[in-house]
């Protein structure tokens, strides 16, 4: 019998998990595969980790990862990835917003050769406005100027054939976007439309800080096109001054005193604060190879799983 995983990242989420389990499971237990349902607990402070322990117990189908702190959604995903062994692996958010009820749909399409099935969120209902117009133009500005094309609305909720996911193991990066090294990945991929509900319980986990954050790592991470803004801009305003230069010859030619106190003081402002952006997202590179070379650990684990038996 073939197996599927699911891999789950858990960040306080006490009041989702139980029934998240429930849901997933009665699909898996309505289909012909082995499964597991690996639970991902990014450091929670909640009573997620009792939760958890106690399913871990009670169902041979479920266990869980404990990370030793908060590393965030994207390495709690890999964590999962790294850990799970199965011939394929779907990842998806514990909060219902991904339903299970499309897991049999994502593997009828992985049987039917598919290596990666690659869902996009057509809605959310009851997002709100900020988020869902926020997110549309961060994609369309990402694919502005990123080398790879990302498909907006793509979501972390996928499935990847045991191929795929050993390919994943292989890229070493600690600013991860996820669903653009997927699509970069080539593989036989499809897409699957959805609508993701509300939350089953609980506030998103997601700070703007956070989510501004992954947005930069996002951007950053494939495309080098910000760099390439500064050096456009230093010969715009390398032109400029050239054309104020001929203005000041021709003046004082005239014999006129070359007025421009105001221009001067606007044009200091608005180059120093150009070079300050520049060198803010200069920055922002160095910063990320810092934290590249260091070569930390991606995430450090604070239990494992129990020692899992192939049950079904
Ligand atoms: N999550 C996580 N670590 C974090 C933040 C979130 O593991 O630091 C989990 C969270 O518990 C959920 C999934 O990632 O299962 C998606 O997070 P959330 O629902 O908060 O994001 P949203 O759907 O609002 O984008
Ligand atoms: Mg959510």
């Amino acid at each position: 019998m073939k197996s599927v995983a699911i891999v789950v990242p858990v960040y306080n989420e006490e009041d989702n998990i139980e029934h998240f389990a429930a849901s997933a499971s009665k699909v898996m237990d309505a289909l012909s595969y082995e499964y597991e349902i690996l639970f991902v607990d990014d450091g929670s402070k909640d009573k997620s980790r009792e939760i958890l322990l106690k399913l871990e117990r009670e169902n041979p189908h479920i266990s869980a990862i404990f990370l030793a702190r908060n590393f965030g959604h994207q390495l709690a995903l890999t964590c999962g990835l790294d850990h799970a062994d199965a011939d394929a692996v779907i990842t998806m958010d514990g909060d219902m917003q991904h339903p299970p009820e499309l897991i049999p749909k994502l593997i009828s399409m992985w049987e039917d050769g598919y290596e990666v099935v690659q869902t996009i969120r057509e809605t959310t209902e009851g997002v709100s406005f900020f988020k869902k117009t926020t997110s549309k133009y961060y994609y369309s500005l990402l694919n502005a100027i990123s080398d790879v094309p990302i498909q907006p609305g793509g979501s972390d909720f996928r499935l990847m054939d045991r191929k795929v996911v050993e390919a994943f193991r292989l890229y070493p990066e600690h600013a991860r976007f996820i669903r653009g090294m997927i699509g970069a990945m080539g593989f036989r991929q499809a897409k699957l439309s959805f609508v993701a509900p509300p939350r089953f319980a609980g506030v998103s986990k997601f700070s703007i800080r956070k989510m501004a954050h992954f947005a930069m790592d996002g951007i950053l991470a494939y495309s080098s096109v910000p760099l390439r803004w500064a050096f456009y801009m230093g010969i715009f305003s390398g032109f400029c001054s050239l054309i104020l230069l001929i203005h000041v010859f021709y003046e004082t030619w005239l014999g006129n005193a070359v007025a421009g106190w105001a221009t001067i003081t606007v044009c200091i402002l608005f180059f120093g604060g150009m070079q300050m952006v520049f060198l803010g997202i200069i920055g922002e590179y160095i910063g990320r190879i810092f934290e590249e070379t260091k070569r930390r650990p991606l995430y450090l684990i604070g239990k494992e799983a129990k020692k899992r038996g192939g049950e079904t």
